[in-house]
């Protein structure tokens, strides 16, 4: 199947490392040019540098704080006026907000978790909008958490602005739907990167187990028996941007090897 992504030009958030870089990754295999950032100007050169090699492919990197407007505005307004006003794929993205018992976080730490999960996804979508209009091939991407559809415990702050991603995307979708841009939000579930490989060892370290018996005590409970591969992740956000996508729009789909229980 041709994905139809040779020569679009995608905007993925939040992509020194982890899913974002894996989701670059894949859209450049497949022909686009990708622009991608993060905070660190060292972090961001040098991971464009990988995925050049990796792929051959175009990547432009950029310093961006996605936790301020003008971080997001920043993003992708010099991904836009590098290549020449076009935009045709936005991934949005950032770090996880910290884990802890509910009762632990004050009004700053709501605040900067929507700062982080929730208003950077609003900011760089309205700052990126008048752009995915004039593509053939418009597309919103937003990478959320299971923990949207199933929260999970000690994890408020994420159980909450993620849910609030879905429903500004399932908004966009309902009101912008008309103009060919489709709006969807992706859910991983336990996927390896190496933010899940210190988690682990952390765990490890707390419960005086090997990181080994915490991760087998977390496949458990997933149906497919293991994590996800960053790949794996990546190739069902590359079939979203796709051309062959253009009547999925809306949904929010867990990529988390059936862990989730909900029946929708
Ligand atoms: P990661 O820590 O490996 O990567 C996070 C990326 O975000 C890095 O490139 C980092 O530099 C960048 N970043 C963080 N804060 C930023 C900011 N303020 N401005 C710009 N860039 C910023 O994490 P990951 O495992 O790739 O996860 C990505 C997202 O998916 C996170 O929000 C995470 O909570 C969520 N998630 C991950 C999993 C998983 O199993 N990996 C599961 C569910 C949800």
């Amino acid at each position: 199947m041709d994905l139809q992504l040779n020569g679009r030009i995608a905007a993925v958030a939040a992509a020194s490392k982890g899913l974002g870089k894996a989701v670059a990754r894949e859209l450049l295999q497949e022909g686009a040019h990708v622009a991608i950032c993060s905070r660190d100007e060292a972090r961001i050169e040098a991971a464009a540098e990988d995925l050049r090699k990796a792929t051959g492919g175009e990547v432009l990197p950029i310093v961006a704080d996605l936790t301020t407007l003008e971080g997001c505005r920043h993003f992708i307004q010099t991904t836009v006026m590098h290549y020449g006003g076009r935009l045709d794929i936005l991934v949005t993205n950032a770090g996880g907000p910290p884990s802890g018992p509910v009762e632990r976080f004050d009004d700053n730490a709501w605040q900067a978790a929507i700062e982080l999960n929730l208003l950077s996804t609003v900011r760089m979508v309205t700052a990126a909008l008048p752009h995915l209009k004039e593509s053939h091939q418009g597309r919103v991407i937003a990478i959320a958490s299971i923990s949207a559809k199933q929260p999970l415990n000690n994890l408020a702050l994420s159980n909450a602005t993620r849910a609030g991603v879905i429903g500004y995307i399932k908004s966009l979708a309902n009101e912008l739907g008309h103009t060919g841009v489709t709006f969807n939000a992706v859910l991983p579930g336990w996927t390896r990167t190496a933010r899940v490989d210190d988690l682990l060892e952390n765990l490890a370290r707390t419960r005086g187990v090997t990181s080994a018996e915490v991760e087998a005590g977390i496949t458990a409970a997933i149906p497919a028996g293991r994590m996800a591969r960053p790949d794996e992740f990546a190739a069902v956000v590359a079939f979203l941007a796709s051309g062959r996508a253009s009547y999925l729009n809306g949904v929010a789909l867990q990529i988390d090897g059936g862990l989730s229980q909900n029946l929708l």
